[in-house]
C-alpha cells in the first residue's frame, strides 16, 4: 500500500483537510499544527475531529505527518525562544492526542553559534521536558540539509539527539530527500549505500516517514531549496527508486514541492503510477 499526500492547510479544520486530501488523490497528508510562523493554534473541535477520524478510517488513510512551525528552535541560545519551542511542542502534542497514533515532525533546530553539541543537548532537553509516557504520538526528527547552523545535518547528529532522549519509544526520524541530498548523501547513485548508512547509524526501524522533494541544488550544497518532482537535481528516476525501495515500503510519503493543489494532484498521480 502506498500512502502519499502533500501539505494541506489546517485553516478549516480536520474534516476539511481529509476531504481536501481525497480531492488530491492522497491517503495521508501533512499539516502545520499552527501558523508556520508560530502563534496560537486553533482549539480542537472534537466533532470535527470525529468526522475526520471516520473519513480517514473509511478511506484507509495512513499515518498523518504533522509539522511543527518551522520557526520553532528548540536549541536557540535565547531562553525565551527555547521557552516558545517548549510551550509550542507541549501544546501541539496535547492536541495531537485527539488524532491518536500519528506523527509529529520537527526541525531539530539551529545552534546559532553555540556549537552542535550544545544544540543537540538543548533540543534533547526540550524533548525530555515535553514527551509523556502515555502519549500515542511519535515525534520525528527531520533530516536537515545543514544550512546555517542546523543540527541534524547528518545521520550521526540525529543519532546523538535520539540517544539523549529518555522516552526512546516516542521518537523516530523523517527522511527528507531534498535535505539528505543537499546534506551530501548521494541518493541518486547510491540509495542502497545511503540507507545502509542510515541503518548502521540510526537504525531503519526508527525511520517513520519520507518527505519527497526534488532539490534545486547539487549534492552536498547545504541549501534546502525544494523543487518539483523530477524537475531538480535529484530527478524522477531517483524518486522512483526511493518510492519503490523494499526497505521504505509502508512509510507515509509527503510532498513538500513548490506546487498549487493541481500540481500536487498531478505529482500524486504520477508517483502512484510509478509505484510497483
Ligand atoms: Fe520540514
Ligand atoms: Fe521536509
Ligand atoms: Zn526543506
Amino acid at each position: 500500500m502506498l500512502y502519499i499526500g502533500s501539505h494541506i492547510s489546517a485553516a478549516k479544520g480536520y474534516e476539511a483537510m481529509g476531504k481536501q486530501a481525497l480531492k488530491l488523490g492522497a491517503n495521508t497528508f501533512a499539516f502545520f499544527t499552527r501558523n508556520p510562523r508560530g502563534g496560537k493554534a486553533k482549539e480542537i473541535d472534537e466533532e470535527d475531529v470525529g468526522r475526520f477520524l471516520a473519513l480517514a478510517k473509511e478511506h484507509s488513510f495512513g499515518k498523518l505527518v504533522a509539522h511543527a512551525p518551522y520557526t520553532m528552535n528548540a536549541c536557540a541560545a535565547k531562553e525565551d525562544i527555547r521557552r516558545f519551542a517548549r510551550e509550542t511542542m507541549a501544546d501541539d502534542l496535547r492536541r495531537m492526542e485527539y488524532t491518536p497514533g500519528n506523527y509529529y515532525n520537527f526541525h531539530p533546530g539551529s545552534h546559532v553559534g553555540q556549537g552542535s553539541d550544545v544544540g543537540m543537548a538543548l533540543t534533547a532537553e526540550i524533548l525530555n521536558e515535553t514527551l509523556k509516557p502515555e502519549q500515542t504520538t511519535t515525534v520525528l526528527l527531520e533530516t536537515m540539509s545543514g544550512k546555517g547552523s542546523e543540527i541534524g545535518r547528518n545521520f550521526e547528529e540525529l543519532r546523538k539527539i535520539l540517544d539523549l532522549v529518555e522516552l526512546q519509544d516516542k521518537m523516530g526520524v523523517c527522511l527528507d530527500t531534498c535535505h539528505v541530498w543537499d546534506g551530501g548523501y548521494d541518493i541518486v547513485n547510491d540509495l542502497d549505500g545511503t540507507l545502509k548508512k542510515f541503518d548502521e547509524t540510526i537504525g531503519l526501524d526508527r525511520l517513520k516517514a519520507i518527505h519527497m522533494n526534488d532539490s534545486m541544488n547539487p549534492l552536498g550544497s547545504h541549501k534546502d531549496r525544494h523543487e518539483k518532482i523530477g524537475q531538480g537535481k535529484i530527478g524522477l528516476k531517483a524518486m522512483e527508486e526511493v518510492l519503490n525501495h523494499p526497505k521504505l515500503q509502508g512509510l507515509p510519503v509527503i510532498l513538500e514541492t513548490p506546487n498549487d493543489d493541481a500540481g500536487w494532484a498531478k505529482e500524486i498521480m504520477l508517483l502512484r503510477s510509478l509505484h510497483r
